[in-house]
């Protein structure tokens, strides 16, 4: 039996920046992925913002691996010339009470170690964005916005030059760990074969806690429940009324961040997403949601003119956190936890993984022993 050194499985940002670091440090790495391309579920279905690291609890992971993660994503692009822009963003309060939510987030972006964040009264908003209505705001001058795409090709293109491979079309389907070895069972086009391994790296997503079942003996009540959560885009036709990114105070427990209007980097205008709990993977987005999206994005934008607005696509975000629970951060589970030398499981990567990534790269690469 063909027997490799580490196996990841999903060809998202996270299993392509986590091939990338290993394949770096000289590991001979196989990415195996059931799509046709990389990056076709949540790594293409998101804001592409970069955020600055604000919302999370201190010392949290995502805490943590977002303000990281955003430095080396920004040298990254910078070296690598892909697509980005630090555009900032404006986080809005529309009231007095929503401007001491405002108060807290800016004591949590410090404890956090943003420490780049301002206030701007209301006529300083009127002046940075005239179509904005707000009462007062805070301004994050570090975030951004990047090409998801552009950066999961470099890191592809990182991981090859240093030997690694990468199998689009193939889906995993069986996992053993017999005589110090996994033994991964998968079919590329259609056609089955097995072959060993000495580390795995589960990086599946929305798929993850199912990968995790898979492996026979793994202790099942290890692996964290899994809670789809959508949100829907629309995205706005005519003329861009915003040089920046435009954010409400987030909702509560950070579920979710509220529905903030994002720039593409071709100059168009998203808002989005919201939060929805969901039972089954489905990215369809019903026109009938739009009136909910006038009435939330007319607090803060009042000129937004009626039939603007367009279903656009959805992402679904792979929570641990169950509806109207306490926040969850990310997991990722290594051996000290369930006594498997060489696996790592990525649990719950959700916002904000793809700032994250290349620091929650670095992160695994440490933990895996
Ligand atoms: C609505 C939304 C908005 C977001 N906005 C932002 C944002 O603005 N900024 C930010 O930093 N983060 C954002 N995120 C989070 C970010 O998109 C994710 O954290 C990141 O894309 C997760 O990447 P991943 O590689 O873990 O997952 P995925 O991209 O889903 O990749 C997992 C891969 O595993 C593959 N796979 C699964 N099972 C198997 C199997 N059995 N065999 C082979 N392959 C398999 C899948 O096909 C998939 O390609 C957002 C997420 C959502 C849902």
């Amino acid at each position: 039996m063909e027997r490799v050194d580490t196996t990841i499985i999903g060809a998202g940002v996270i299993g392509l920046a986590i091939a990338r670091h290993l394949a770096q440090q000289g590991r001979e790495c196989f990415i195996l992925e059931q799509h046709p391309q990389t990056g076709f579920e949540t790594s293409s279905r998101n804001s592409e913002v970069i955020h600055a690291g604000i919302y999370y609890p201190a010392d949290s992971l995502k805490a943590r691996l977002c303000v990281r993660g955003k430095e080396l994503l920004y040298d990254y692009c910078a070296e690598r010339d892909i697509p980005h822009q630090r555009c900032g963003k404006l986080i809005v309060a529309c009231d007095e009470s929503e401007q001491q939510q405002l108060q807290q987030l800016s004591a949590q972006a410090i404890a956090n170690g943003v420490n780049d964040l301002s206030w701007r009264n209301a006529s300083e908003v009127n002046a940075m964005e005239p179509e904005l209505s707000a009462h007062s705001a805070l301004w994050s001058p570090s975030t951004g916005i990047i090409d998801s795409h552009g950066l999961m090709q470099n890191c592809q293109h990182d991981a090859e030059r240093h030997g690694a491979t990468l199998l689009l079309d193939t889906q995993v389907n069986a996992l053993a760990w017999r005589n110090n070895k996994f033994i991964i069972g998968a079919t590329t086009a259609g056609e089955g074969y097995e072959f060993a391994s000495q580390q795995l790296i589960n990086c599946g997503g929305l798929h993850a806690q199912q990968l995790a079942g898979l492996l026979q003996g793994y202790d099942a009540s290890q692996i964290p429940p899994i809670h789809y959560c959508k949100g829907h885009y629309f995205s706005l036709s005519g003329a861009r009324p915003f040089k920046h990114l435009i954010y409400p105070v987030p909702e509560h427990n950070t579920t979710g961040l509220g529905v903030h209007a994002t720039l593409t980097l071709d100059g168009q205008v998203r808002f989005g997403p919201d939060t929805r709990y969901i039972d089954e993977i489905d990215y369809s987005v019903p026109e009938a949601l739009a009136e909910r999206y006038y009435r939330s994005i007319r607090r803060y934008y009042p000129g937004l003119a009626d039939h603007s607005l367009h279903s656009d696509y959805a992402g679904i975000r792979p929570k641990l956190q169950a509806a109207g629970a306490a926040f969850e951060d990310f997991q990722f589970q290594n051996q000290p936890l369930h006594g498997i030398p060489g696996l790592l499981h990525c649990f719950g990567i959700e916002s904000p993984g793809l700032t994250a990534s290349l620091a929650i790269a670095e992160y695994v690469a440490k933990k895996l022993i």
